[in-house]
């Protein structure tokens, strides 16, 4: 949302500082330290690299599925219908889809990968097509971007 908000209004100075704002104070009010926000919105907001091929490698390392990697932000599709489970983890990854596959063998409503196949039975997860979206050793940071993209999708 706040990568969405950044491109948007590129030639807008303004704006930008009211949708930062804005959603700084979202966030602040959903709970989030307001101190852990400020400092994760300035390193969104200044950090952002300068020239193209720091991003261009960026997303090449962000986009590679299923290699060993953890405090990421992952999507996990269904195979069958458009339904993306959005996830974070501060542990491996595959350890984290493990404990999924375990919970779906275990029917546990809290999971909702489980809950999508428990409504859906003929539904098939595309654990395969797994993403990773992002990543953050902070756990704040982690929550917020998780959020970002359940919100984009
Ligand atoms: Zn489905």
């Amino acid at each position: 949302m706040l990568h969405r908000a950044h491109s948007l209004c590129d030639e807008e100075e303004g704006q930008k500082d009211e949708e930062v704002k804005l959603l700084s104070h979202a966030f602040i009010s959903s709970g989030y330290n307001p101190k852990e926000v400020d400092r994760i919105i300035d390193s969104y907001v200044f950090d952002k690299p300068d020239n193209n091929t720091q991003a261009e490698n960026r997303t090449d390392t962000l986009c590679i599925p299923y290699v060993r990697r953890k405090n990421v932000i992952y999507k996990i599709p269904c195979a069958t219908c458009d339904f993306l489970y959005v996830g974070e983890t501060s542990h491996w990854f595959d350890e984290r889809e493990s404990q999924h596959k375990r919970s779906m063998r275990n029917c546990d409503s809290n999971n909702g990968i489980y809950m999508h196949i428990a409504n859906h039975p003929d539904h098939t997860i595309a654990w395969e097509k797994t993403t990773f979206l992002d990543y953050d050793r902070n756990f704040y940071a982690r929550r917020m971007k998780e959020s970002f993209y359940i919100d984009i999708f």
